[in-house]
């Protein structure tokens, strides 16, 4: 009989930053559609998630991609609930109240390549710096692009998985690189990223790198990694209006707080008016302005103020669905 493997995949209940876990289920003569997909368990005392005595959580199937690097085999990205059913505190999708597909974002998920044994980026000399960032941001040769080879095989990876990939670069720093994700709705384009991210780090153990997405893994004059969102709804896409752009990058500056908390941990290192960021209890906006909280970006001034905004300050490590969401809540609380 015909056996499919099936990787669920969820968030664990590490604090500030979520990490992801994944476990094989062996299943028979499955249809390939979500629905087929058996609500499991785990050991939730194993990951920061519950008592030992009482240790048992679920985990909910929510989204299905094919599995690039198994025969027969399918990613799972799951939900962890309370054994009653309900979702447990370390669900961020679960807060997510408004799964409004009219808003679209676009992720830019930075992150490092890691060599663990030197604790540093990929392309560091065990001792001492690289030479300073210049040649490094879409770089290409030896001394200045490190790790293509795996940034490759992971972008390879993504598209097999039917993620919503749209492009992949090699960043400002030693080492560092970027994919870029598009998806509508909150709980969508989480799923997406965390998939993607997912695979990164799967895909980094083939080489013995692993990934990075602390926001300020080098101190000093080295960039940090972010993850600016993207976003639109049909609004912004057909304002034909200033005003209206004017009005939504305005409804952020009051809830600079709301936003930097679920913006992700350490955002104070990277947000420091620095290295294309603007300091993290400062808000500003404005066209072409990778120096401000959110850019207008050139290509929506041009389009007769049709099309979308990006925010700037969320980092590598931020869970794209909280973000995502509390964007959501922003944005419609200005178009009131
Ligand atoms: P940059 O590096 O110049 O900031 P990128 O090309 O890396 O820009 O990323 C731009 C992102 O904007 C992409 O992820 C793309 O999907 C997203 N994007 C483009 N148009 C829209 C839109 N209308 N709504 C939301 N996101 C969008
Ligand atoms: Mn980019
Ligand atoms: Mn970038
Ligand atoms: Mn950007």
């Amino acid at each position: 009989m015909a056996k499919t493997k099936l990787e669920y995949i969820w968030l664990d209940g590490y604090t500030p930053t979520q990490s992801l876990r994944s476990k094989t289920k062996i299943v028979s003569k499955f249809s390939g559609k979500l629905s087929d997909c058996p609500i499991w368990s785990f050991d939730g005392s194993s990951t920061q998630q519950a008592p030992g005595g009482s240790s048992d959580l679920l985990l909910k199937p929510v989204a299905l991609f094919p599995d690039p690097d198994r025969k027969d085999g399918w990613l799972v990205m799951t939900e962890v609930l309370n054994p009653d059913g309900t979702p447990h505190p370390s669900n961020g999708r679960a807060t997510i109240d408004d799964e409004d597909s009219d808003f679209w974002f676009g992720f830019e998920q930075e992150y490092f390549l890691w060599d663990n044994n030197t604790n540093k980026p990929l392309g560091f000399p065990e001792n001492g710096y690289p030479a300073p960032q210049g040649p490094y941001y879409c770089g290409v040769g030896a001394g200045k692009a490190f790790g293509r080879h795996i940034v490759e095989d992971h972008l390879d990876q993504m598209i097999a998985a039917g993620i919503n990939i749209e492009g992949i670069n090699a960043e400002v720093a030693t080492g560092q690189w970027e994919f870029q994700i598009f998806a509508k709705g909150a709980r969508e384009a989480g799923d997406q990223v965390w998939v993607a991210r997912y695979l990164a780090e799967r895909n980094g153990e083939k080489y013995g790198v692993s990934i990075n997405w602390h926001c300020k893994p080098v101190r000093g004059d080295w960039n940090g990694s972010g993850m600016h969102a993207n976003f639109s709804n049909s609004a912004l896409r057909e304002a034909g209006s200033k005003e209206v752009f004017e009005k939504v990058c305005r409804a952020f500056e009051p809830v600079i707080k709301e936003h930097i908390e679920v913006y992700g941990a350490d955002n104070h290192l990277r947000l420091t008016g620095l290295h294309e960021t603007q300091a993290i209890d400062k808000f500003s906006f404005g066209i072409s302005d990778r120096g401000a909280s959110i850019r207008i970006p050139i290509s929506t001034v041009e389009n007769g103020w049709k099309g979308y905004l990006e925010d700037r300050r969320p980092n590598s490590s931020a869970d794209p669905y909280k973000v995502a969401a509390r964007i959501i809540k922003t944005v419609k609380s200005a178009l009131k």
